[in-house]
């Protein structure tokens, strides 16, 4: 009897996970059916650039049909999954753009999928009513974390003609650590060119101790701020905005006024990992940091954005864990003993940090070793730039 591996999420980390176990263990061994509630796969790097209509790229060049990225072995649900019973092994999912409605001969249906392993790879949502004053003062303040909000906060930059920019987060952690700090670089570089850069300061506002939560990252990042003229803050923990006196004041108890507000929204983890218990306080899955198992839950795995490792939500880090995932699993159905690391995740993350002026540096670590960026450069801006169009041709398959 072939074995049920369910995947729920189409993103990066349970797109690669879904191809490499497709290419490795035959139908008579597994059935593979990946869960997505959009069926639609977004490269989320690339809604860092929309603002400054860089990449060349619209928001709907950042978006395919999960299906064409897929194995032709993977079974593709689009639903929502709103219930995880970890007891009896079984999802439960509300079908509501299933292959029916496509060929628009039905609707929403309801269906319960049973599982012999289980991959959670359902990454981080945004909840701007964590932070006091961001819900009540909606289109009032702006962030790059959804394509929507990318384009009208470009929208914004179009009729900006001077002033304070304020850029900061509303709570840790947030997905891609280094893109508030990247967004700056390039905002700086916006500004410039555009004459406006006199006329503007840029204030960055950061919770940690220092610029970046990485030392090693804030050493090298800390210096560009000052040749730039940035104006950075750090302890600052925003406790709550106000969009009517246009005010962002923190747990510090600072203050600090701005005319355009640059926040990255509060996040947490997927709703239904909330409403099926299965999360901690931010709805983060317990993961084992090495085998990548849900703690506490036989045959149940997490990945990406969606655990609370102790490492950046990145892709590239859902990348990594990706592999040795399928790895894992692969060896599980086989019923063959993994040896030595395979199978075991030690925290590698590789990125790039864009510092503007067609510069970057790049970020490689894990969990025992702290990156060491090297010098920016237009190497590591054209590394980066290449891997954002290459995207779409290698990374979802899991060929590298
Ligand atoms: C502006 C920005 C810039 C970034 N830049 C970088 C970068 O340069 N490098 C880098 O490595 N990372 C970067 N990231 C982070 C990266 O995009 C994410 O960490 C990555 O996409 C996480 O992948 P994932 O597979 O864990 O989750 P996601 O890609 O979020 O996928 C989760 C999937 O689960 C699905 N899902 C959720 N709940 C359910 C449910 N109940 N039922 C069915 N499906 C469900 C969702 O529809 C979604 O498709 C950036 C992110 C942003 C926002």
């Amino acid at each position: 009897m072939p074995q049920h591996i369910l995947i729920v999420g189409g993103g990066v980390g349970g797109t690669i996970v879904a191809n490499l176990l497709a290419r490795s263990l035959h139908h008579q061994e597994a059935e593979i059916t990946l869960i997505d509630s959009t069926g639609k796969h977004v490269y989320m790097p690339g809604w860092l650039y929309l603002p400054f209509n860089h990449l060349g790229a619209e928001s709907d060049q950042l978006v395919r049909p999960e299906h064409s990225l897929l194995n032709n072995r993977v079974h593709l649900v689009t639903g929502d999954v709103y219930k995880i019973d970890i007891q009896n092994r079984e999802l439960y999912v509300h079908q509501s753009r299933g292959l029916d409605e496509i060929v628009g001969t039905g609707g929403a249906s309801e269906a319960i999928y049973p599982y012999d392993y289980l991959v959670l790879a359902t990454g981080a949502r945004l909840v701007p009513s964590d932070l006091p004053g961001l819900a009540e003062g909606e289109g009032k303040w702006h962030h790059f974390y959804s394509a929507e909000g990318s384009l009208q906060l470009r929208q914004a930059l179009e009729t900006f003609a001077g002033g304070r920019i304020v850029i900061t987060v509303g709570g840790i952690p947030y997905r891609c650590p280094p893109a508030p700090l990247e967004f700056t670089f390039l905002l700086d570089e916006w500004l410039r060119k555009r004459g406006l850069r006199d006329r503007t300061e840029i204030h960055y506002l950061y919770p940690l101790p220092r610029v970046f939560p990485i030392e090693s990252v804030a050493a090298v990042a800390t210096p560009l701020l000052e040749e730039r003229d940035v104006k950075y803050t750090i302890f600052f923990n925003t406790e709550a905005v106000d969009t009517e006196r246009k005010l962002v004041s923190s747990l510090e108890g600072e203050e600090i006024a701005y005319d355009l507000l640059v926040l990255v929204p509060p996040h947490r983890g997927a709703k239904v990992i909330e409403d099926s218990g299965l999360g901690d306080a931010q709805g983060w899955l317990p993961t084992d940091r090495a085998t990548l198992e849900v703690k506490g839950m036989p045959h149940v795995y997490a990945l990406g954005d969606a655990t609370d490792l102790p490492v950046s939500k990145s892709g590239s880090a859902a990348h990594f864990e990706a592999k040795v995932l399928a790895a894992r699993l692969g060896a599980l159905v086989h019923g063959e003993e993994l040896k030595g690391e395979e199978g075991l995740y030690d925290g590698e993350v590789m990125c790039f940090l864009e510092t503007g002026q067609n510069k970057a540096t790049q970020l490689v670590f894990n969990y025992e070793n702290p990156p060491h960026p090297p010098r920016p450069s237009l190497y590591y801006h054209m590394e980066k730039q290449l891997f954002n169009r290459a995207y779409w041709h290698i990374v979802p398959q899991g060929l590298v």
